[in-house]
C-alpha cells in the first residue's frame, strides 16, 4: 500500500534534517517523512570526517559579498542558537578565535576596505582589525619566521564555531521525531519521483510513497533527480571555492 504525507524530504545529511526539525517543530505540515538511503542521518558529506566543521557566518570569507555575508550570516545564527541552547555539553560544538590574515601592503589595504568601507566592521560587531602584536599572541606561528618589514593585518572574532554536522543532522532528527506525524526510514533509497494529478508518486527500494511536495536534499544526488523530472536538463552545477555557479552544458 501506498503510504501518503505532506511532505517527503529526501535524503538525511545536514540540510534534510535541518529541513525536517523545522518543519516539525515550526509549522502547521501534519506529516512529514524523512527517506534516507543510509542506515544512520549524514553518513555522506555532512558526517564529521567528511568537511572542515567551520559555521560559516561570512565575517572572515573574503569571497562573501558584502550581500551574502547578511544572507550566511542569518541562518548561522540560528545555527549557533540552537547549539547554544541544546549543546551545553559541547558534545556537537566548540569554538574558537578566528581569523582572516592579510600580507603586504596590497592585502592589508582589502582587509582595511572590506572592514572599513564596505560594512563587514558595521555587521560583524565582534570583528576586529589586530596589528602583528595581538595576532602573534593568538597565533605565533603565523608571526614566527615572517620579516617584520612586511606589514601584518588580521580581521578577528572570538566567535569561531566548530561544529559537527553529523551529529547536529542526528539531534534535529532525534528532535523532529518527538513531534506528531513525523516519520523516518533509513536505509531505504528513493528511485524515482514523479508528479502526479495530486502530488508526487515516490517510488523507494522499500515501498510507495505518495505526497504532497517533496524536496530533494540528496546532495550531489538532487541534480539527477532534477534532471529525471525534466527540470534544467542542460545545467550544471560548479562548485568553486565555496561559490556555487549554474553552467549550461554544451
Ligand atoms: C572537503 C570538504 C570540506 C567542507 N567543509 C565545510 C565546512 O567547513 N563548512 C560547511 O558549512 N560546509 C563544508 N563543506 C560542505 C558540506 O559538507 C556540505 O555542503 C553539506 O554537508 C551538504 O549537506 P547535504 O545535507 O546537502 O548533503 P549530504 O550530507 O551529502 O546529504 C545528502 C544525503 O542524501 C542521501 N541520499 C542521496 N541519494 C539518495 C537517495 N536516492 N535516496 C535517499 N537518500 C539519498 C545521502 O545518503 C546523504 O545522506 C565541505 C565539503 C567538503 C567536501
Amino acid at each position: 500500500m501506498t503510504e501518503h504525507t505532506n511532505l517527503i524530504i529526501v535524503g538525511g545529511g545536514i540540510s534534510g534534517a535541518s529541513l525536517l526539525y523545522t518543519v516539525a517543530k515550526f509549522t502547521d505540515v501534519d506529516d512529514v517523512t524523512l527517506i534516507e538511503k543510509e542506515r544512520e542521518a549524514a553518513a555522506i558529506n555532512s558526517h564529521r570526517t567528511n568537511n572542515s566543521q567551520t559555521l560559516h557566518f561570512g565575517d572572515i570569507e573574503t569571497n562573501y559579498t558584502l550581500e551574502k555575508a547578511e544572507e550566511v550570516k542569518e541562518g548561522a545564527e540560528l545555527l549557533a542558537g540552537y547549539l547554544e541552547g541544546t549543546d551545553t555539553d559541547r558534545e556537537m560544538h566548540s569554538k574558537r578565535s578566528k581569523m582572516v590574515l592579510g600580507v603586504g601592503d596590497e592585502e592589508v589595504a582589502k582587509l582595511e576596505q572590506r572592514y572599513r568601507e564596505e560594512g563587514f566592521g558595521d555587521l560583524f560587531p565582534k570583528l576586529r582589525e589586530i596589528g602583528r602584536e595581538e595576532i602573534a599572541a593568538l597565533e605565533p606561528k603565523v608571526v614566527e619566521g615572517r620579516d617584520p618589514d612586511t606589514e601584518l593585518k588580521a580581521l578577528q572574532t572570538p566567535d569561531g564555531y566548530v561544529v559537527d554536522y553529523g551529529a547536529v543532522a542526528k539531534s534535529f532528527v532525534a528532535d523532529a521525531r518527538e513531534e506528531e506525524g513525523v516519520s523516518v526510514h533509513f536505509g531505504t533509497a528513493v528511485t524515482n519521483v514523479e508528479e502526479t494529478r495530486d502530488g508526487f508518486a515516490v517510488e523507494t527500494d522499500d515501498g510507495d510513497f505518495a505526497a504532497d511536495a517533496v524536496v530533494v536534499a540528496a546532495g550531489s544526488h538532487s541534480l539527477q533527480f532534477a534532471k529525471q523530472m525534466g527540470y534544467g536538463e542542460d545545467m550544471s552545477l560548479l562548485p568553486v571555492a565555496g561559490s556555487f555557479f549554474l553552467a549550461t552544458t554544451c
